[in-house]
């Protein structure tokens, strides 16, 4: 084939497609199969889209004819698709380091948001900070996640609150969006915490009347871009009928539904995610049996957050039982001030040893499903042909050795802007 190419990734020891049907998601079953070849190539056209994907001497006599703009050399290594990353808090000033040492005395998640802590410490400090500072630190906050393979990240805004505040961290997600390389699905979370002063029904009156409207306002001016709604569904927090209002009111909007639920206290916030055909829900700790088999029937994604339990020293979420119930299953790093780790392998690696599930899985809920909870399983997270050529490439031989915490590589991140 002639022509010309922006790249040739050659002779790779392992190439994980991780499907090659145009599958929007796997289950369980599906898992156990992901696509790997070996002595593998990848070629990407010069408009950033896989073109082929396959046996080395197969691509090579096929593109024969080809010019490459750049070749890697892919021998002893292995290329993976580009981690996606469906559950990130990332924009935010002020650390809460002072509240760690609270939490290893015993003070539970919820004693500090009490005392004016958790979220709201973080809300003030957002709240304060000018908007380049803020973009900076998240900038700072990226780079890291894509030198670990992130090529896909749901960013929240939610320590706001307040109108003006809320657009300034939507305002610094889109401009991360056009200045970074990195892909970016931005979601509007105003319902992270109820503002002091206010009862649960009148924030989300609040959100639903002037909100909304706004951000509907700011899209149609082209100053921002909303791909998701999101709200904290807990006892304290918003409850079932303050979540629902808002999820819909976001819904009828054009807005993907892919919200906080299960987490603290069992909600029935899953129930609640089929029965609004939400994309996806986060955390799921205290999901109901009922919750499982709702989510499996309307495939909605579990976006389950190994470093929340970890760092909460909550329950485990029922990753197996919702895998083999027909759940689709996702992970996220949850990455905020009280769980600081932008490392999709160390969640995956978390997963493996606290969830109990098992490589195979970890790396297709990391990629496909995480891209299927964002609504972007049909550009991310596989390598096959006509999706973006986001993926990375580890000077390993093999690529289960990415899951071991112990084993040294290095990452070469590869993303192509759509
Ligand atoms: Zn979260």
């Amino acid at each position: 084939m002639a022509g010309e190419y922006k790249l040739l990734l050659e002779g790779a020891k392992e190439l994980v497609l991780v499907c090659t049907q145009g599958e929007k998601y796997l289950l369980e079953a599906g898992m156990q199969h992901l696509a790997v070849l070996e002595n593998a190539s990848v070629v990407i056209g010069k408009d950033g889209y896989i073109k082929a994907a396959g046996d080395a001497k197969i691509i090579r006599n096929q593109f024969s004819g080809a010019s490459f703009e750049k070749t890697i050399d892919c021998s002893g290594k292995c290329i993976l698709p580009g981690l996606v990353d469906a559950h990130t808090h990332p924009v935010w000033a002020g650390d809460r380091v002072h509240e760690f040492s609270m939490k290893l005395a015993g003070a539970s998640y919820m004693d500090i948001h009490q005392v004016g802590g958790g979220i709201h410490f973080t809300v003030r400090h957002t709240q304060e900070a000018p908007e380049d500072e803020l973009f900076q630190r998240f900038k700072q906050r990226l780079l890291r996640m894509m030198r670990a393979g992130t090529t896909l990240v749901e960013c929240k805004s939610g320590y706001g609150l307040n109108l003006e505040t809320e657009i300034k961290m939507l305002r610094v997600i889109e401009r991360a969006r056009r200045e970074l390389d990195i892909g970016i699905s931005s979601t509007y979370c105003g319902a992270h915490s109820v503002p002091k002063g206010k009862t649960a029904t009148e924030a989300a009156d609040d959100i639903i009347n002037f909100h909304l409207p706004k951000l509907k306002e700011l899209e149609l001016n082209g100053e921002i871009h909303v791909d998701n709604i999101d709200v904290f569904c807990e006892k304290g927090v918003f409850d079932l009928n303050s979540t629902r209002r808002i999820l819909q009111a976001g819904k009828d909007k054009g807005l993907q539904i892919n919200f906080h639920g299960d987490e603290l206290h069992p909600m029935h916030s899953a129930e609640l995610g089929a029965e609004l055909e939400a994309k996806a829900v986060s955390h799921l700790e205290e999901i109901s049996n009922e919750g499982i088999t709702a989510m499996a029937r309307a495939k909605c994604a579990a976006v389950l957050l190994p470093t929340t339990a970890y760092i909460l020293r909550l329950k485990q979420p029922q990753a197996r039982k919702m895998l083999e119930e027909g759940v689709i299953v996702a992970l996220g790093s949850d990455f905020n001030p009280n769980a600081y780790c932008c490392s999709m392998p160390m969640v995956m690696h978390l997963a493996c040893v606290n969830m109990k599930m098992s490589m195979k899985e970890a790396l297709a809920a990391a990629t496909i499903n995480a891209a299927y909870a964002l609504g972007k399983s049909h550009s991310h997270g596989s390598i096959e042909i006509g999706k973006q050529g986001d993926l990375f490439i580890i000077n390993s031989p093999r690529y289960s050795l990415f899951f071991h915490s112990n084993s040294s590589y290095t990452v070469v991140t590869i993303i192509f802007h759509e």
